[in-house]
Parts: C-alpha cells; sequence; structure tokens
C-alpha cells in the first residue's frame, strides 16, 4: 500500500496553495465581514483551471483525478471555506453530473463554461421539508403539450447569487417518492425562476444561498439523464460533493491548528509560552491527530470515487470524520485562544462559524451515520 501523493499531485496542491495564498487568504475576512458573494475570486479561480479540476480536457477541464481536486479543496478552504464550497458546488454537483448524465447538447451549452469558471451552477435539491429525507419533493415536474411546468420552492441553493444554471430536482411521479424524481437543467434567467429569500448565515458568508421559487416551463432538452431517475443522479453527484465537503472541513480543521500552534508559541502566561503547557500540548496533539486521521479517509474516499468503486460509504465515513474532527479542531483552537480568539473578527472566531456547516450540508452527520450503519449492517 503506497499512501504517498504522486509527484504531479504533489505539484498541483504547491500551485493551488501560492493561488490560495495569494489571491483567497487576502478577501477571505472581507467575504465573511459583507457576506457578498465572491465572483471576482470565482472568476480567477475558474482562469487557473479551478473549476473544471475533474473535468475532462475535451470539456474545457484539466482531467485531474478526484484525489488532486480533494487537495485543491482543502487547500482553498484553509484560506476561505466560503470559496471552497462555492467551488465546490458548482464543480462536484453540477460540472461532474452533466459530465456524468448530459447528452452532447447539454455539454455543448454548460460543461465547457462550467469547467472554465465563465459560467457558475446551483444545485437546487432542499426543499422546507426535503432536507434529510430528500426525497419528499413537493417541486412537481407536470407535462402537458410536450413541455415540463416546474413550480415549487427550493431553499438553501448555493451559489444561486451568481449561478448561470441551476440542476433542479422536482417530482415527475408524486408517489414514487425517490423513484419519481427528475433532474432539469435550468438557466436563472429562465422566465419563473425568482431569488426569493437570501439566506443570512452563520458561517460560510457569502455563498450567495438563495431560496428560488419557481413556476417555469421548460422543455425536453432539459431533461437531465432519464425521466424519473434524478433521485440517483443527485445521490451520485453528492458522493463526489461528500469528499469535498470533507477537504473542506479539513482545510478549515488545518487553519484553526495553524492559528492554534502560531498563538501558542507567542502567547506569554506565567512567564513561558503557553506551548510550554502540557495541556495545550495535548490540545495540539489531538487536533493534528484528527485532522491526519480524518485526511486518510478522504484521500480514501476520494481515490475510490477515481476507481468508479460502486459503494459510496467512504465518501459518507470521510465527510462524518472529517467535518467533526474539523469542528473539534475549531472549539480548541478557540480555547487557546480565548479570548483573543472570541473576538469578533478575529480568524478563529470566523473558522469557529464556517465549520459548523460542514456537519449540515450535504448530508447531516446523522444521514452519514445512517448511510454508513446501513451499509455496515448490509455487507456483513
Ligand atoms: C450553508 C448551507 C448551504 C446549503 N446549500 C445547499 C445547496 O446548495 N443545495 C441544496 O439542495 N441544499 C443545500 N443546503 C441544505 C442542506 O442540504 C440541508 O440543510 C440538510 O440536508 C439538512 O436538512 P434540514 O436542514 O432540512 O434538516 P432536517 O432534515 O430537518 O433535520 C433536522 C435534524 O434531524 C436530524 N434527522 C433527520 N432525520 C433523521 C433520522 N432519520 N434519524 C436521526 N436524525 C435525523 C438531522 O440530522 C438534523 O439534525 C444547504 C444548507 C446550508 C446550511
Amino acid at each position: 500500500m503506497v499512501l504517498e501523493l504522486t509527484p504531479e499531485q504533489q505539484a498541483f496542491k504547491k500551485s493551488v496553495e501560492r493561488f490560495a495564498r495569494e489571491v483567497v487568504a487576502p478577501r477571505a475576512a472581507a467575504i465573511d465581514e459583507s457576506g457578498d458573494y465572491p465572483l471576482d475570486v470565482m472568476r480567477a479561480a475558474g482562469a487557473r483551471g479551478l473549476l473544471g479540476i475533474t473535468i475532462p480536457h475535451a470539456w474545457g477541464g484539466s482531467g485531474l483525478d478526484c484525489v488532486s481536486y480533494a487537495l485543491a479543496i482543502e487547500a482553498i478552504a484553509r484560506a476561505s471555506a466560503t470559496v471552497a464550497v462555492a467551488l465546490s458546488v458548482s464543480t462536484s454537483l453540477v460540472a461532474e453530473l452533466i459530465a456524468h448524465a448530459g447528452s452532447e447538447r447539454q455539454k455543448q451549452q454548460w460543461l465547457r463554461a462550467l469547467a472554465r469558471g465563465e459560467a457558475i451552477g446551483a444545485f437546487a435539491l432542499s426543499e422546507i421539508d426535503a432536507g434529510t429525507d430528500a426525497a419528499n419533493q413537493k417541486t412537481r415536474a407536470t407535462k402537458s403539450g410536450g413541455r415540463y411546468r416546474i413550480t415549487g420552492r427550493k431553499v438553501w441553493v448555493a451559489n444561486a447569487d451568481a449561478a448561470s444554471v441551476a440542476i433542479v430536482f422536482a417530482s415527475t411521479r408524486p408517489d414514487a417518492r425517490s423513484h419519481g424524481v427528475t433532474a432539469f437543467l435550468v438557466p436563472m434567467d429562465t422566465p419563473g425562476v425568482t431569488r426569493s429569500a437570501r439566506a443570512d448565515s452563520l458561517g460560510v458568508r457569502g455563498l450567495g444561498c438563495q431560496d428560488l421559487e419557481l413556476d417555469v416551463t421548460v422543455g425536453d432538452a432539459a431533461v437531465l439523464g432519464p425521466v424519473d431517475e434524478g433521485f440517483r443522479l443527485a445521490m451520485w453527484a453528492l458522493r463526489g460533493g461528500r469528499v469535498a465537503i470533507a477537504a473542506q472541513a479539513l482545510g478549515i480543521g488545518e487553519a484553526a491548528l495553524d492559528e492554534a500552534i502560531a498563538y501558542a508559541k507567542r502567547r506569554e502566561v506565567f512567564g513561558q509560552p503557553i506551548a510550554s503547557y502540557q495541556a495545550i500540548q495535548w490540545m495540539l496533539a489531538d487536533m493534528a491527530t484528527e485532522l491526519g486521521a480524518a485526511r486518510m479517509l478522504t484521500w480514501k474516499a476520494a481515490a475510490s470515487k477515481d476507481r468508479q468503486d460502486k459503494d459510496m460509504v467512504d465518501a459518507s465515513m470521510a465527510k462524518l470524520a472529517a467535518s467533526e474532527a474539523a469542528h473539534r479542531a475549531a472549539d480548541k483552537a478557540m480555547q487557546i485562544l480565548a479570548s483573543a480568539g472570541y473576538r469578533r473578527g478575529s480568524t478563529v472566531e470566523r473558522l469557529f462559524r464556517d465549520v459548523r456547516a460542514t456537519e449540515i450540508y450535504q448530508g447531516t452527520s446523522e444521514a452519514q451515520r445512517m448511510i454508513i450503519a446501513a451499509s455496515i449492517l448490509t455487507n456483513s
């Protein structure tokens, strides 16, 4: 077993770390403070191929593997959790799904622009009563005269502020739950798409989350993949998305560890740097160990996706382990910085707020535990 990155993966990691340091990090505090969508940073990321890392060369992407993608998301999240998740939604949940299930025409229309960051994608699955129970779709797509009328309300649609296209999931067979959901590619400027409420959130501020009111009519050309198989496609996309959120959590956790180490070395209490006290050393040791363990699960899940293994449970384990390890790391960093961390505007205060969402979106920790438990109970 080789647990080392290839020279290409290491070089790519270094180049993304430089981009994160030079372009993303200087904007992180302002994005958080204003809550404004960082379109300029997204365009800059797109120009460097960072919105199409896993998309094939033929469609304008970088054609790299999911391990490289996870490395990139971690590096960017270390600078800004918001930019990392905005980028991952457009890549994992939209561009990759179009590459996987889209028609030639849909790829021509969207994939190249998404891979280059000229277009941003959004993923509209959640509803008021369809979060963890995502199959409980109340948005309806009714066909008449050869066209679908889609009506309903989607909530928490990340990237909606700037997206050119959204993948909208709607029920085409209301009694069939997950077997009667269809995915549609809906341009955001379609008449009848209304951005109705912008979410003001605790963390990952600037993610451009909006509720969408929908009363749109689209043709067959908008159907993504087979009719009634949209739920399966959503779950396919969420596998890559969960690897990305695991990587995002690692980036936040590593940033918390960076802050804690630097502060522990410079802060003197009772005439000594607090890093000399065992209580502080143990917190740092636990942070590094738990993040390191979660990184192994994340790379394993990314490699399993690269091999197209059928079992998706690795992605759930990675997301669960990384988000909870990062949460604990942010909490310990806050304890080590004490009042300096608790102060509004400190980096640790931002990380402490940002990390919480990683245990909620793309499936809560409870949802991941349900998936993992179902898998181990079935397979053993
Ligand atoms: C910042 C942010 C961005 C988001 N971006 C998007 C996006 O781009 N697109 C999108 O479609 N959605 C998005 N979401 C929505 C997100 O996916 C949902 O919030 C998430 O799936 C949880 O759904 P819920 O909030 O309705 O919680 P609920 O489903 O109401 O769950 C409430 C609580 O009950 C628990 N629970 C539920 N069922 C069970 C069970 N059977 N057993 C044990 N516990 C259970 C949950 O784990 C949770 O703790 C976003 C959310 C946030 C916060």
